[in-house]
């Protein structure tokens, strides 16, 4: 609520009166330079009275811009008081919070203002540390245990209760021993006890054996003293290095895995070569039986003819996938790119029960600039994880479409599977993060590159109806 009063007090009287305020004050022109400032606010930022006077005051107090404002347009009288939340900024840099009240004053020639801080703010409010540290222990994906100097738990944090498989109500205060129970003895199992007494324990590897899973930790235990020494108690930290074991087993499979593509590939070759002698005696037997006139039998050759050309064109995707090449970066019509496709990622469908749909928006596109393998090799990584998805039956929608507000063109593939978990959205590009038993983790990862590569990008949107996976790329106009 605007206040109607304005201080009619010449400034060297005002700036008299301030000296002895106990609260930090400044005096500020119309300008917005600094005209006085009292002791006690050169107190609060740690400086020199020549340091201040005569300089822009926003080197020392930090304000909304409508605040600032208020200054500039010292003449639009109409409001006499602020009351705003701003910071004053020490010598060091810090910022410290304040609320600042602003009056308007006139010495008779021109308008002055005054800003006065209320409770600066010098350290990190007690409440503030008790939430972070409460929000630490109970979010952080260690498992944390303290106890007391006597050995009773005092807390347990939730990623240490999944670790130990145990509920924290039913062991707060009581000994720690009741908790180790569940730990099958191990070298490491007394860091804590050992911690009471004294010792610490850093970043020891370890293997438990808890209820009757195994999992790999890195222990930490800490003693924690007052300030004269005595000890007071003791903390554990626990890392779980369980799923990076996996991780790296997983790893030396991929290793595997690539050999084995490798050694597919070759194969490939070996199943292409005599594929085409059987193809073109088929059609010699196919011409032979016409002029026999054996309609029947010519119409079995047909349908071999067709099988085998569809296997020549799984094997020569396989290849290309398997091979790697250089890149070649050329003007392409994304229709093309599907139509050579679609035959594969059909046959993937139908062996699931998926229907395929696929929408072309146009007839015609504007070309892109890409490598038509890499494009390809982007596009099944998405389907194969629409399939993946939907594990059974289902509908994989394929749609070419221009966005031309953003000058992209655009390709969506979608899925009716059971959408992404928020928690995974935003890790779902990174290198190895899987939800899949067998998964590498490495698809999306892949597919990102290749499309930032050529200045596109993937976007992705899941509800519990399904999935879009949306590439954009850059059209030649
Ligand atoms: P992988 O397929 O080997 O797991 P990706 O990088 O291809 O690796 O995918 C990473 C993860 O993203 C998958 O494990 C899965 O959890 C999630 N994901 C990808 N595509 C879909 C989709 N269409 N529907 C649901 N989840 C998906
Ligand atoms: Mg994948």
């Amino acid at each position: 609520m605007p206040i109607g009063f304005h201080l009619d007090m010449e400034l060297r009287q005002l700036v008299a009166w301030l000296e002895k305020m106990p609260q930090a004050v400044m005096v500020v022109d119309d300008r917005g330079y600094v005209v006085a400032v009292n002791p006690m606010f050169l107190h609060s930022i740690l400086r020199d009275r020549e340091e201040v006077e005569g300089k822009p005051f926003a080197q020392f107090v930090a304000i909304p811009n409508e605040a600032v404002e208020f200054i500039h347009h010292a003449n639009d009288t109409c409001v006499w008081y602020r009351q705003i939340h701003g910071s004053v900024i020490a010598k060091d840099g810090s910022y410290f919070p304040t609320d600042v009240q602003m009056v308007r004053g006139w010495d008779g020639q021109r308008r002055y203002h005054l800003l006065f801080f209320n409770r600066i703010i010098r350290q990190v409010e007690p409440q503030l540390l008790q939430r972070f540290a409460d929000h630490l222990i109970s979010d952080i994906h260690l498992g944390i245990v303290l106890v007391d100097e006597h050995g009773i738990l005092m807390e347990i944090n939730r990623a240490a209760c999944d670790l130990f498989g145990v509920q924290r109500d039913k062991l707060i205060h009581q000994p720690l021993d009741k908790l180790m129970a569940h730990v099958l003895p191990a070298q490491e199992q007394h860091v804590l006890e050992n911690a009471l007494t004294g010792i610490t324990t850093r970043n020891v590897a370890t293997t438990w054996k808890i209820g009757d899973k195994q999992v790999h930790l890195l222990v930490d235990a800490h003693t924690l003293r007052d300030e004269a020494g005595h000890i007071l108690g003791a903390y554990m930290v626990l890392k779980d290095m369980t799923s990076l074991r996996l991780l790296e087993e997983q790893i030396k499979r991929n290793d595997r895995l690539a050999t084995i593509g490798q050694i597919a590939a070759g194969t490939a070759h070996e199943i292409r070569n005599p594929l085409t002698s059987i193809k073109g005696f088929l059609q010699v037997i196919k011409y032979a039986l016409k002029e026999k006139g054996h309609v029947k039998e010519q119409g079995y050759t047909e349908i071999m003819l067709r099988e085998i050309n569809r296997i020549n064109s799984l094997v020569s995707e396989f290849l290309l996938l398997s091979k790697p090449r250089n890149i070649k970066l050329r003007p392409l019509q994304v229709t093309d790119i599907w139509n050579e496709m679609l035959p594969i990622v059909e046959n993937e469908a139908i062996l699931h029960n998926m229907e395929v749909n696929f929408v072309t928006e146009r007839s015609v596109f504007p070309l892109i600039v890409a490598d038509s393998e890499l494009l390809k090799q982007v596009f099944l990584n998405l389907c194969k994880n629409a399939i993946e998805a939907m594990g059974e039956g289902g509908m994989l929608t394929v749609r070419i479409r221009l966005e031309e507000a953003e000058q992209k063109l655009a390709i969506d593939v979608q899925d009716t599977g059971p959408g992404i978990p928020s928690y995974a959205l935003d890790k779902i590009f990174d290198p190895f993060f899987t939800t899949k038993e067998n998964g590498t983790g490495l698809g999306l990862p892949v597919c990102q590159k290749i499309i930032h590569e050529i200045g596109g990008m993937i976007r992705v949107s899941s509800k519990e109806w399904g999935t879009v996976f949306t590439v954009l790329m850059p059209y030649i106009d």
